[in-house]
């Protein structure tokens, strides 16, 4: 952790016994603001120690959740948080809460875990990979190289790995996934070839990709699964449909068409709502957006989102293992905005 982390986290922490927390959260600034929570991923196993910013253990996000309750923070679902902001109405402590990508884990995790609390949520979906229910190439090549970070792995033409390369570092295990992607394009591949790209890779680090199947790691959930939790009130809304945003005004169309038909059929909600994929919000798509009655779209710039915002680009503060509860506290007060802070898009696909 460098030193300038540190004295923020000793601050926050000073700062949350000298009640200047609740200051902060009662104060009318708050009170006309709202946070927009940005989930990922909830571990089904160690995938909180390989992508941590993306990625949080279960007893995490529950920490998050008992807090909320305790000192009786306002869940709101997202549709009526956007509402009550441009009219002026929100509640003190006014908070909502969405995850990305529409991962297995969501359902045998984070679901539960909500309706324990009694708490809504959006799921903005990505639907290729759940029509195609296989793990996400680039994510468990990822996985499976991390997994696997004592090892060297090449030559491999197989995977157009041309010599012997380390796996121990964050970057050696990049350069990998990059060689494994790039061979992946130059060939065409389709989402079949690049899951037998995944499965070669597995035979050659010794990796169990049987039980990455069976454990469905990486997989997002099934349409049977999405339509099972929509039923029961869960709000699914847009992400695109190959989790892309092409700079050409009719493939980004279309990618938000496939996903929308996909949803409607799925769920029979019309979604209106968008997340950014990767946190790839940009100006040239907020007319292409407003020509398909997008009404909203959330980034991953961490901010509350105010009377002013440009409903194209909410920001919303991106949560994970990697956030001591003191830091997300200190955001849910609103205290920790007053403090120095940089902007993260996470990597995904
Ligand atoms: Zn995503």
């Amino acid at each position: 952790m460098s030193v300038l982390r540190s004295a923020k986290l000793a601050l926050l922490r000073a700062s949350r016994s000298s009640s200047l927390y609740r200051v902060a959260a009662a104060s009318r600034w708050r009170s006309s603001r709202l946070l927009i929570l940005c989930y990922h991923g909830v571990a089904l196993e160690d995938e909180h120690q390989w992508q941590s910013n993306t990625f949080i253990s279960a007893p995490d996000l529950e920490s998050r959740l008992r807090y909320l309750r305790d000192e009786k923070y306002e869940v709101l679902p997202l549709g009526e948080g956007i509402r009550r902001l441009t009219t002026g109405s929100l509640p003190p402590r006014s908070v909502v809460i969405t995850f990305d990508d529409g991962f297995y884990n969501f359902k045998e995790r984070a679901w539960p875990l909500l309706q324990n609390y009694g708490f809504p949520a959006t799921l903005y979906l990505t639907t290729f990979y759940s029509t195609y229910n296989r793990p996400i190439f680039r994510l468990c090549c990822s996985y499976m190289l991390w997994r696997n970070r004592d090892k060297t792995i090449g030559p491999a033409a197989s995977l157009g790995i041309p010599r012997a390369m380390s796996l121990a570092t964050r970057w050696d295990r990049e350069l990998v996934l990059r060689l494994l992607t790039r061979y992946a394009t130059a060939n065409d591949s389709s989402a079949a070839d690049k899951d037998a790209l995944a499965q070669g890779l597995a035979r050659i680090l010794g990796f169990d990709f049987e039980w990455l199947l069976r454990r469905r790691l990486l997989h997002l959930m099934k349409p049977d699964e999405v339509a099972e939790l929509a039923v029961k009130g869960l709000d699914v809304q847009l992400h695109t449909h190959r989790h892309r945003t092409p700079l050409d005004r009719d493939l980004f169309q279309k990618e938000i068409r496939d996903n929308r038909n996909w949803i409607l059929d799925c769920t029979g909600k019309d979604p209106v709502h968008f997340c950014y994929p990767s946190g790839q919000c940009q100006r040239v798509f907020f007319p292409w957006l407003s020509e398909m009655r997008v009404a909203t779209a959330t980034t991953c710039q961490p901010a509350f989102a105010t009377s002013a915002s440009n409903p194209l680009m909410l920001p919303r503060y991106l949560d994970g293992s990697d956030k001591p509860l003191v830091e997300v506290e200190g955001w849910l007060t609103g205290f920790a905005t007053l403090l120095p802070r940089k902007s993260f898009e996470p990597p995904m696909q």
